[in-house]
């Protein structure tokens, strides 16, 4: 058994140590310490990082274990048993989880206290800290909870954490059946939880508590929470997004969202209105378009798909075979076949084999991409030696 220091004091950032033994394994080198202040994976908290040394050595613990009341340390290098050495944890890392896990703790809570749902899932990484609960939840429920949360944060409440002996005649939240000596944790008035993880000793250390989006999951409602640094670190940026916009669209930040509807209302109309420009222009150019009747081919720039189809097919009502080509700028080009003479995708494939692309449909009718464009002649005279 390793004994564990972050149960005695979970802000001890370095400790010192004996290696009881040290054996490569296929994750790198299993060292096992006499005791440790490294935590290991477990209760949806992520392992500790951090170093060993001992004299002028330096080894990185990658990742941190525990099997059978053992922790095990996953190091790049090997440390001989019997040696005295110095652990030194990835403060930033750890502290962040801290505030992550005692946040979730108050956000699940309080969640249990105001809706009676229970946490059902919870997944926290180094990006994100994700909890699921039984139950749909509102909006307004949510801002109403995290209101409640950073209540209790500036509160500044105890976190007390100990194995009680009256456990059995508490109420506390856990995800399974327990057995066994059980660790809980009382998140000051929000929560009283079993659980292994490591906490902040206050509440207000672990704030603020920020929910972003919410969605439905399977019948209940999947939240990701910020606390503590992270959530300010996020503040700040979505701020600096905020005020990006608002200077862009000239318009003070609390307007943003108006503005950016009253925008996007603008340019549909005009999206509306540029569709029905094309439609009429591209009648007077098949109204001009010349043709004997069987053939009639026109270049024009820049036409949608949608577009090529529409004014390939007005085309079509004046000759037997209607061939449009749209060059797209520096991207070759577009075009579309309408023939109730020619088998279309053999002419597509004519086309094709001239002007590289490819592109196929239904019978009578051809769509595609050409990497090459050409003129009118150009292309008449291709059509021509396909006959
Ligand atoms: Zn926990």
């Amino acid at each position: 058994m390793t004994k564990k220091l972050f149960y005695d004091n979970s802000y001890m950032q370095e400790f010192d140590a004996e290696v009881i033994s040290c054996e490569n394994d296929k994750k790198g080198w299993a060292l096992v310490l006499d005791q440790t202040a490294f935590y290991p994976e477990g209760g949806g908290q992520p392992a500790d990082h951090g170093v060993i040394t001992f004299g002028e050595t330096t080894v990185n613990v990658m990742d941190t274990r525990e099997k059978g009341g053992v922790i095990i340390h996953y190091t790049d290098s090997e440390i001989p048993a019997g040696t005295a050495v110095h652990g030194r944890i990835d403060w930033d890392r750890r502290f962040d989880f801290m505030q992550q896990h005692t946040g979730e703790h108050m956000f699940s809570g309080v969640v249990n206290s105001m809706f009676g749902y229970n946490n059902v899932g919870f997944h926290l990484s180094e990006k994100d800290n994700v909890v699921d609960f039984d139950g749909p939840l509102t909006k307004e429920d949510i801002k109403a909870i995290m209101d409640r949360c950073n209540e209790i944060v500036w509160a500044n409440q105890t976190v007390e954490t100990g194995f009680p002996e009256n456990v059995k005649e508490l109420e506390y939240r856990s995800k399974k059946e327990l057995q066994g000596e059980i660790r809980i944790v009382r998140t000051g008035s929000a929560d009283i939880c079993a659980c292994c993880g490591t906490h902040t000793a206050t509440t207000s250390q672990a704030g603020p508590i920020v929910a972003l989006n919410s969605q439905a999951y399977k019948g209940g409602t999947r939240i990701s929470i910020l606390c503590g640094k992270r959530a300010v670190e996020y503040l700040k940026n979505r701020n600096d997004d905020c005020y990006d916009i608002s200077h862009q669209l000239s318009v003070p930040v609390e307007d943003i969202t108006s503005a950016v509807t009253a925008r996007l209302d603008e340019i549909g109309q005009l999206k509306y209105a540029l569709a029905n420009a094309k439609r009429q222009l591209m009648a007077v150019w098949a109204e001009k378009a010349e043709t004997d009747g069987e053939l009639c081919v026109m270049v024009k720039e820049d036409l949608t798909s949608t577009e090529i189809q529409s004014f390939a097919a007005l085309l079509s009502e004046k000759a037997k075979t209607a061939v449009v080509l749209s060059p797209q700028g520096e991207n070759g080009g577009k075009i579309c076949i309408i023939s109730t003479v020619y088998d279309t995708n053999k002419l597509g494939r004519h086309i094709s084999a001239a002007l590289g692309g490819k592109g196929g449909g239904r019978p009578g009718t051809y769509q595609g991409n050409v990497d090459k464009t050409a003129d009118e002649n150009a292309l008449k005279e291709l059509i021509v030696s396909f006959e």
